[in-house]
């Protein structure tokens, strides 16, 4: 039999635990990698036991090898929320340059494609809106974010290199916000944060004034756009992101009013260095993919309730 094999580095983590589903719907064979810093294996425990799956614990940024034949890597290893990355700076910096160094070289070894997962962050706080792929970002390389803007900023250097220099097929995908079931209740990030306040009468803590904006797209139309790319023959990045933007303050409110809470909103200081707005360009992902965002916020915000309140309390 000639099935196909792909290893996807962050296996057990929100997006990771994603694409493992969708390459084993698709009939390949998928191990997933994970050293479970930020990941859990409880993302992939329905996955246990199935015919094609493997899971392996492991720190990319050491010496990384799978046993046989690979056809595909997805490098999704790292901590990837604000709140993550600041309390783990040194390993988000290794697993984006020395972690990437590792998978470049196992997949000229196996003379496998490597998708990596790069993101909206090396735009940094943009000074052009919205981002197209072209624009070289405004980063703060000591700032406090420097060490996940600048790690997955190496890492695009070093594919397109491994790229240009050995001719290794790669592709880029610069990841844009992105939500959905398995998100880490705790991670710190925006909807996290806003569900669980909401869904426990808390207080809605928004940052600043709350005038920053972001664009949120669904987890099942981040993976659609991914899959797409990696059969691409598109080696130079593109961002995957739904184009509909809201400010911090207004996404708050929309979830307050989902939950039906009574929680109340309250500011606190906004983060150094947190980027004013966000907003993918998504031309080159419609035109080279035939990709755009199928759901709209409200339906994805609503399936992402009923996992927040599964989680939170049990509940379906
Ligand atoms: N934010 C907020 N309250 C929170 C968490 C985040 O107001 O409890 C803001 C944060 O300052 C940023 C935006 O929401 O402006 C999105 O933050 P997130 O951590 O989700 O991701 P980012 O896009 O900054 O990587």
């Amino acid at each position: 039999m000639n099935r196909k094999k792909v290893l996807i580095t962050g296996g057990a983590g929100f997006l990771g635990s994603h694409l493992c589903d969708r390459f084993l719907a698709e009939g390949y064979e998928v191990v997933a990698m994970d050293n479970l810093i930020t990941g859990n294996t409880k993302n992939i425990a329905h996955l246990f036991g199935k015919d094609g799956f493997k899971f392996v614990k492991h720190d990319v940024t050491n010496y990384t090898f799978v046993e046989g034949n690979l056809d595909y890597i997805l490098h999704f290893a790292s901590p990837a929320s604000p709140i993550d990355y600041l309390k783990l700076p040194i390993q988000t910096l290794k697993v984006g340059a020395l972690g990437t160094h590792k998978i470049l070289g196992l997949a000229k070894e196996k003379k496998a494609r490597v998708l990596i997962a790069s993101t909206s962050e090396v735009y940094g706080d943009p000074l052009i809106h919205p981002q197209t792929e072209d624009y070289w970002g405004n980063v703060n390389p000591i700032g406090f974010r420097g060490v996940y803007d600048e790690a997955k900023r190496f890492m695009e250097a070093m594919t397109m290199a491994y790229h240009r220099y050995h001719g290794l097929e790669t592709r880029i995908v610069r990841i844009f916000n992105t939500y959905g079931p398995r998100m880490r209740v705790d991670d710190g990030r925006a909807l996290p944060a806003f569900m669980s306040q909401a869904l426990s009468g808390q207080d809605i803590t928004v940052f600043g004034d709350g005038s920053q904006t972001r664009s949120f797209c669904y987890v099942d139309d981040l993976i659609e756009g991914i899959y797409r790319l990696l059969l691409s023959d598109e080696p130079m990045p593109v961002n995957i992101g739904n184009p509909s933007e809201i400010s911090i303050y207004d996404f708050a409110k929309e979830i307050i009013e989902l939950t039906a809470s009574s929680s109340k909103i309250i500011h606190k200081d906004l983060p150094k260095d947190d980027p004013k707005v966000r907003q993918p360009d998504i031309t080159r992902a419609k035109s080279i993919l035939g990709w755009e965002p199928q759901v709209s916020r409200t339906e994805g915000l609503t399936r992402t309730l009923e996992y927040f309140k599964k989680e939170l309390h049990g509940v379906q």
